[in-house]
């Protein structure tokens, strides 16, 4: 299962829950139970997806459940245990502590291991070159054969970061010596030892990663693991971090059809972070690894931890405070589809009045939740005579903020204003 269908089955799962008329444990075990399939099926490890389904058991109370027996007790309970839901799987990718950082400036070599085909290669320049476009200056050393070493040397000149290898040289643990040592007197801040891969986990392969951790001393060593490799991950990962002290890894292939699920079990096998993630062969397809948004997409719900009801309303707010809306168009991010630019400015004003009259009529746990989709037609109707308007309206009100919450999500690391801020955007 890739990744989008999983988050389609857990918003399924999730869905079914809040047409439920009281969540009892019965309504919980069977959401929890397709949560569990659907986590399986993209390759998540047994143990962890056991570990999560009792964690979140262990937390939900189901007196405090029972309490809440209309419709919006149930949102905010859904809202509870997909929230629940969202820690745990942001627990199994937090090993606890965080890896090694290298230091600009300051020495530091940095050592990659991982199986043949692994992306391993591609990897280290994709790495070396993420760094020097930030002012490091990186240097590649080429352990392996004499198809890695034409690869390396290849990239490497491309990206015109300095190489050594030698494959006429048989023995990989001189090789590595004398490339460190030379990028050390040359004062590159980052030493990027590339290792041989096998295609099997082979003893010879892990005695050799051995020798050559020995005669480096690494900082750090990443293990590298294709993304689509699936329940093998726990395993692969397992016997690399057993042969040497891996720090950290990197998911690659991740453009792919990979399962998002491998990456979880390489960090319970290493007990070590995500790192990067590779999305592709080229130099810059190449992200830094952030747990939460990673979560938020596998889960489906990209826009979950971001822009919420409440946001949009503030946003609002705002607009008619500063008045004039063309203005405002330009600063405000995804502003507006359907507060369209031939608009007259006061359609547009009236409009934006009647989306707050609306929202003032929903519940805090409503503006303060991005499970729109929790919403249903009763509530719909709920709000729109609450406030006097038509149902269509509030529909038209919840597709705007959708989205809207849905060009947030894209902007990642983009700051949500809060109220009077958006003059900073
Ligand atoms: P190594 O044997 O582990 O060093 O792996 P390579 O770096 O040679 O990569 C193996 C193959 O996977 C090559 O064809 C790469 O171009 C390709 N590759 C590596 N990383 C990615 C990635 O993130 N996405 C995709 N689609 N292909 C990748």
């Amino acid at each position: 299962m890739v990744l989008a269908q999983l988050g389609g089955s857990i918003s399924h799962a999730l869905q079914q829950m809040s047409n439920a008329t009281i969540i009892d444990e019965k309504v919980l075990s069977d959401c929890l139970n397709e949560i569990s399939r659907a986590l399986l099926q993209a390759d998540v490890q047994y143990k962890m997806v056991h570990d999560m389904q009792s964690n979140i058991k262990r937390i939900v109370n189901f007196d405090d459940l029972a309490a809440g027996h209309n419709k919006l007790g149930i949102i905010q309970q859904v809202d509870f245990i997909q929230q629940a839901i969202f820690n745990e799987l942001c627990k199994m990718l937090d090993p606890g502590k965080p890896s090694f950082t290298p230091k600009k400036g300051k020495t530091s070599v940095i050592m990659f291991v991982g199986l043949q085909g692994s992306g391993k290669t591609t990897t280290c320049t994709q790495y070396a070159y993420y760094h020097q476009r930030k002012g490091w200056k990186p240097a590649l050393v080429c352990v392996d054969t004499f198809r890695a070493f034409c690869q390396l040397k290849q990239n490497a000149t491309k990206a015109k970061i300095p190489f050594y290898g030698r494959y006429t040289e048989s023995d990989p643990v001189k090789i590595v010596a004398e490339g460190v040592e030379r990028f050390k007197k040359e004062n590159c801040d980052l030493i990027i030892v590339d290792t041989s891969g096998r295609h099997k986990q082979e003893a010879a392969l892990f005695e050799e990663m051995r020798q050559v951790s020995e005669a480096t001393k690494p900082d750090l060593v990443i293990f590298v693991m294709d993304g689509s490799i699936g329940q093998a991950a726990f395993d692969q990962a397992q016997a690399f971090k057993q042969s040497v002290a891996v720090g950290a890894v990197i998911v690659t292939k991740m453009d792919g059809h990979a399962k998002g699920g491998g990456a979880l079990s390489a960090v319970a096998a290493t007990k070590s972070p995500v790192i990067f993630i590779g999305t592709g062969e080229h130099m810059d397809e190449f992200e830094v690894f952030d747990v939460k948004p990673f979560v938020s997409h596998l889960l489906g719900m990209g826009d979950w931890f971001g822009f919420t009801p409440r946001h949009m309303y503030e946003q609002f707010q705002n607009i008619l405070k500063m008045g004039c809306i063309d203005q405002v168009r330009s600063m405000l991010p995804g502003f507006s589809a359907k507060l369209r630019p031939n608009d007259h400015e006061k359609e547009s004003q009236a409009k934006i009045k009647r989306y707050i009259t609306m929202m003032d009529s929903m519940t805090d746990a409503e503006l303060d939740s991005t499970s729109t989709k929790l919403i249903n037609e009763a509530r719909i109707r709920q709000i729109a005579w609450a406030s006097g308007q038509h149902v269509r309206d509030v529909m038209d009100m919840f597709e705007e903020y959708e989205r809207l919450a849905n060009i947030w999500s894209k902007m990642k690391g983009l700051k949500i204003p809060k109220k009077g801020e958006m003059s900073a955007l």
